[in-house]
C-alpha cells in the first residue's frame, strides 16, 4: 500500500542529516562484509561510566517510570542552574531558567523556534554542525553563512559578524569547541561577540555540547564571558547536555538556560511536542552531574585518550604538510582536500573515493557548507584512527 506523498511547506526543504547518511552507508558496507573504518561518528566510542549506570538502575527501582515536570525534575535543574551560577557568578541562574530537554538537539531547535521565524535572519559561523541551517530553516528563519578566515582556524570574529549583519539579522548560534574544526574561541573572542550582539539586540545561542572535552585550558563558556555585567548574558541562550563528555549519547539528555520568558516560551513549546526528556535518563544525568570526583576521573580519562589519539593524528598529517585545523577541543579533525580539476567539492568526492576504494569513512566537508573540506572523529580505537588517517595520507598523496 503505498500513497503519493507531496511533502508539507513545513518540511520541503529539508535535507536528510549528511553525517547520519555517511554512517549508514559505511554500516551497509559493513553488513555487506566490507571491513570499514568508521571515522565519520560523531560519538564517543565508550560505554557510559558505571556509576552512571547504577545511578540509572537505582532510580529505575525507586520509580522513575513516570512523566515529569515537562521542564524535568528539580534536583537535576537546580544542579544545573548552580553550575550556571558558578560560571556567571553574578545573579545567580534559576532552576526555571533551565529546561531540559530530549538531547541537546532538541534544546537548539526549541530555542531557535521560539526566538526566530520568518523573515528573520540568523548569523551562522561555518563550517558549523549540519543541523543550525536546517533547525533554522525548519523555524522559517534564514541562515546567514559567516565564514572565518583560514588564518583564525575559521573561526568567526565580530567583525566577520558584523559585516555580514543586516537590519534582519535577529541572532547567531556559536559553537565551541567546534564541530567539525575542534577550533575553540577565547575569552576575548567571546567576549567581543558577545558586546557585539548585546549592542546589536542579536540572541545568541552558544551551543556548549564540547565544553569539557578540551585539551589545552578549559574552553570558556559564553556564561564566562558574560560574567560581571548583567546586560550581556540578557540575550543568551546556553545549550549544553551530558551526551559527549559524558559519553551518554544515547540517554538523550540536553537543556537549555535562558532569560525566563524565553525559557517558558520553551517549556510551553515542549509540553505540546514531546512533553518531558525521559524520566530514568533525567536521573542518570543527575548523578552524572553530582557525582563529581566521580565524573571528574571518567571525563580525564576520556579526554585524556582522545588527546592520545589526537596527537598521533596530528603528527601523521603534519608529516606530510597536509592542511588542517589545529584541533583543541572535540574530537574532530578538519582536513583541506586541494581541489583536483576544478573540482569545487573536492571534499565530497574524496570521502566518496575514500569509502569505495579504502574502505574509511569519513564526512565530506559540504554537510557543513565547507566542500573542499572533509571532518575525521578520533572518537575510535587509536588503531582504527591510525590505519584510517594512514589511508586518508595515501589517498591524499595519490591526487
Ligand atoms: N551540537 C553539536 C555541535 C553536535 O555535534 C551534536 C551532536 O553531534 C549535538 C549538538 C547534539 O547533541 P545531543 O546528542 O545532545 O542531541
Amino acid at each position: 500500500m503505498s500513497a503519493r506523498y507531496a511533502p508539507s511547506a513545513n518540511v520541503i526543504e529539508l535535507t536528510e542529516s549528511a553525517t547520519i547518511a555517511v554512517s549508514a552507508r559505511a554500516k551497509s558496507l559493513r553488513a555487506a562484509g566490507r571491513a570499514v573504518i568508521d571515522l565519520g561518528a560523531g560519538e564517543p566510542d565508550f560505554p557510559t561510566p558505571t556509576f552512571i549506570r547504577e545511578g540509572a538502575k537505582r532510580a529505575l527501582d525507586a520509580g522513575a517510570t513516570r512523566y515529569t515536570l515537562v521542564e524535568g525534575i528539580l534536583p537535576l535543574r537546580e544542579t544545573i542552574a548552580g553550575r550556571a551560577s558558578a560560571h556567571l557568578k553574578i545573579n545567580d541562574v534559576l532552576p526555571d531558567q533551565v529546561v531540559v530537554s530530549t538531547g541537546s538537539k532538541q534544546a537548539l531547535f526549541n530555542s531557535c523556534f521560539v526566538l526566530f521565524g520568518e523573515g528573520d535572519e540568523v548569523l551562522v559561523p561555518t563550517p558549523a554542525w549540519t543541523s543550525y541551517y536546517q533547525i533554522l530553516t525548519l523555524a522559517r528563519a534564514r541562515a546567514v553563512i559567516v565564514r572565518g578566515s583560514r588564518e583564525h582556524s575559521l573561526k568567526a570574529t565580530a567583525r566577520d559578524l558584523e559585516g555580514a549583519a543586516t537590519p534582519r539579522t535577529r541572532g547567531v548560534i556559536l559553537n565551541s569547541p567546534t564541530n567539525p574544526t575542534g577550533a575553540v574561541y577565547d575569552l576575548d573572542e567571546l567576549r567581543e561577540i558577545l558586546s557585539l550582539a548585546a549592542r546589536c539586540g542579536w540572541w545568541v545561542i552558544s551551543d556548549e555540547i564540547y565544553r569539557e572535552i578540551s585539551y589545552a585550558a578549559p574552553a570558556p563558556s559564553l556564561l564566562d564571558a558574560a560574567s560581571g555585567d548583567a546586560a550581556l548574558g540578557e540575550r543568551l541562550i546556553v545549550v549544553d547536555g551530558v551526551a559527549k563528555a559524558y559519553a551518554m549519547t544515547g540517554w538523550r539528555i540536553g537543556w537549555s538556560i535562558a532569560p525566563l520568558a524565553v525559557a517558558r516560551a520553551i517549556c510551553a513549546l515542549q509540553s505540546h511536542t514531546t512533553s518531558n526528556a525521559s524520566a530514568v535518563s533525567q536521573h542518570a544525568a543527575l548523578c552524572a552531574l553530582t557525582a563529581r570526583d566521580q565524573a571528574d576521573a571518567a571525563i580525564a580519562a576520556m579526554v585524556g585518550e582522545f588527546r592520545r589519539r589526537r596527537d598521533v593524528a596530528v603528527s601523521m598529517l603534519r608529516e606530510v604538510k597536509a592542511d588542517f585545523v589545529e584541533p583543541r577541543g572535540a574530537f574532530y579533525l578538519f582536513i583541506r582536500i586541494p581541489q583536483r580539476d576544478n573540482d569545487a567539492e573536492s571534499g565530497t568526492t574524496f570521502a566518496r573515493e575514500l569509502l569505495e576504494t579504502r574502505d574509511v569513512a569519513v564526512v565530506p566537508g559540504a554537510a557543513f557548507h565547507t566542500p573542499e573540506w572533509i571532518r575525521i572523529s578520533y572518537a575510535a580505537p587509536m588503531e582504527d584512527v591510525v590505519e584510517g588517517v594512514r589511508r586518508v595520507i595515501e589517498l591524499l598523496m595519490s591526487s
